[in-house]
């Protein structure tokens, strides 16, 4: 007999430490503090997480299996996984724990020590999972001198022969995002996403988040979110039928009111186990091949999974523990109190913050463009930052939230993952939303009282930042660019960011 342990991201039946599954085995799912509040997580994060676990236990005893659920409100509930391991082992003797590895290398420091606190051996298992093994991913980076996505992603194309024609790529390109990324365009009929309505196990669950997570961020109500795999089906199939033929076109537009625009929202369903990457992948390849959507809408929404997605895990794996405490640009600011707020006159900021603390979603050019490129071009300390976009998403685990916050937006690994900072200034936040026009700040003034912050404090960034990025190749421009505006304009641009980091550090509403 086994003790098989499954975490609140490890919600499939396909899952390794499931792989030789016997009925005699017990498998263990248990709600513990330890894990639901590291981190202040969003409710509807925890609520969803919940839901989901005890939905997949349904769904486990409906299939025969032992299990030992354990709740979080359970007052015998030990409150960390080392001692509902312990306790499930006290009351039934097994030969050996069995898990899949976690997604984050705290836990699975952690777990790499259970050996020595249990009186049975710990088999810790690959999460299989995903679509490149952390071995593969390592082989690929080993003797490069860049590790860029695009490569990476081409030769998992040619892998699982995605979107292939006689060994090169559909339609003779491996990337369409020139036809990407138009600007938002007025009169869109923006399809509603996937909502689902709660039962009776999300009630409870609900209930049990009013009660125990009062003082988290983020809205509880209403939840809609997919909490099976049936529902998380249907969610993908609501997008590939309704949103993916739009989402290259749209996939960087932001418009006010419109939280959820072409994209899929499947990352939280993923994540945590409801779904398979390849059968994203897959059903999406299908509507392209049935005339259903685009090119570059398919080959844009495939790079993301069978790209980005196991290029940031790969990038985690490698790079941690050290990963974390990158701060390549010595950023040190404190995260402002309007991130949890959202309490600012920046309209862009104003409308990411409050959709993320309504949805526990923004996405990607909202995290990117807005939110991220606040983060980097004010010099806010990796920790906070990486902290904050950990816990207000539903879809936020360390494997790929570090990466993204460290490596795409904040630069802070020197340049290991994006070959330059994404730092923008209003003209392309005006330019791909229509934020500006109801906005205290005028994306048009570059100096003075009512000038767009992200104008001053992008140049700001970039000449604070002069001794670590003007050899960057892809910064050549802007450096040129600094060095043709007068003494008077660089001090203006100083003296606006001074005044304006000032205040927001007084926490005055800027
Ligand atoms: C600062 C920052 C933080 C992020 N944190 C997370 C996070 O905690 N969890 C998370 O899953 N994604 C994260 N992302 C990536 C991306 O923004 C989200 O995956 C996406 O917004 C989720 O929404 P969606 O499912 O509608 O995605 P879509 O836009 O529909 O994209 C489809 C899928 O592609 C994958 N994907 C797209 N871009 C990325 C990327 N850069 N890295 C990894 N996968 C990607 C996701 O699985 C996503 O579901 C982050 C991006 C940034 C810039
Ligand atoms: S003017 Fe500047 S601060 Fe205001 S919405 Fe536009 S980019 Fe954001």
């Amino acid at each position: 007999m086994k003790l098989r342990l499954i975490l609140g991201d490890q919600l499939s039946l396909s899952t390794s430490s499931l792989s030789d599954l016997s009925q005699d085995d017990l498998i263990l799912m248990c709600e513990v503090r330890q894990e639901a509040t590291y981190v202040k997580h969003h409710k509807k994060k925890i609520a969803f997480v919940f839901s989901a676990m005890r939905h997949f236990a349904e769904d486990l005893r409906r299939r025969g299996f032992n299990l030992r659920y354990v709740v979080y409100d359970d007052p015998e509930n030990s409150g960390s996984l080392l001692g509902e391991v312990r306790a499930a082992l006290d009351l039934h003797p097994c030969e050996e724990v069995v898990v899949t590895n976690p997604g984050e290398h705290r836990l699975l420091a952690e777990m790499q020590s259970w050996a020595d606190e249990l009186p049975v051996p710990v088999v810790l298992r690959d999460d299989d999972r995903f679509l490149c093994s952390t071995e593969d991913f390592a082989q690929w980076a080993d003797g490069r001198k860049q590790l860029r996505m695009e490569y990476f992603y081409r030769e998992m194309r040619r892998k699982y022969s995605v979107l292939m024609d006689a060994g090169g790529p559909i339609g003779g390109q491996w990337n369409y995002d020139a036809e990407n990324r138009k600007p938002p365009a007025g009169g869109l009929d923006v399809p509603e996403t996937y909502k689902s309505d709660p039962d009776a196990i999300t009630q409870e669950v609900l209930a049990l988040v009013e009660a125990h997570f009062p003082d988290h961020f983020g809205d509880l109500l209403p939840f809609h979110f997919a909490v099976t795999r049936d529902q998380a089906l249907a969610a993908l199939d609501e997008f590939i039928a309704r949103r993916l033929r739009l989402f290259g076109d749209y996939q960087d537009a932001m418009i006010q009111g419109e939280p959820w625009m072409y994209h899929s929202h499947i990352a939280l369903y993923m994540n945590c186990g409801l779904l398979h990457p390849l059968e994203c992948i897959e059903r999406a390849e299908a509507a392209y091949h049935r005339g259903d959507a685009p090119l570059n809408a398919v080959e844009g929404f495939i790079r993301q999974i069978l790209g980005w997605r196991e290029y940031v895990r790969g990038i985690y794996w490698l790079k941690m523990p050290d990963y974390k405490g990158a701060n390549a640009l010595n950023a040190e600011r404190a995260l402002p109190e309007f991130y949890w707020s959202g309490d600012t006159q920046m309209n862009c900021m104003r409308q990411c913050i409050t959709e993320t603390k309504q949805n526990a979603y923004a996405h990607h050019i909202q995290r990117l463009m807005v939110l991220g490129n606040f983060a980097l071009l004010a010099g806010l300390h990796p920790d906070e930052v990486n902290e904050w976009y950990l816990l207000v998403y539903a879809d936020a685990y360390e494997w790929v939230e570090l990466p993204n916050v460290s490596g795409m937006i904040l630069f802070a690994d020197g340049g290991l993952l994006a070959s330059k900072p994404y730092a923008a200034s209003g003209s392309y936040i005006n330019k791909m939303s229509d934020y500006c026009g109801s906005c205290r700040y005028k994306h048009t003034v570059k100096n003075g009282p009512t000038a767009c912050p992200f104008n001053y404090l992008y140049w700001d960034f970039v000449a604070r930042n002069d001794g670590k990025l003007r050899g960057n190749p892809r910064m050549g421009f802007m450096y040129k660019s600094l060095d043709r505006m007068s003494g008077e304009k660089r001090q203006a641009i100083r003296a606006d960011s001074q005044r304006f980091f000032k205040a927001m550090q007084a926490n005055e509403k800027v």
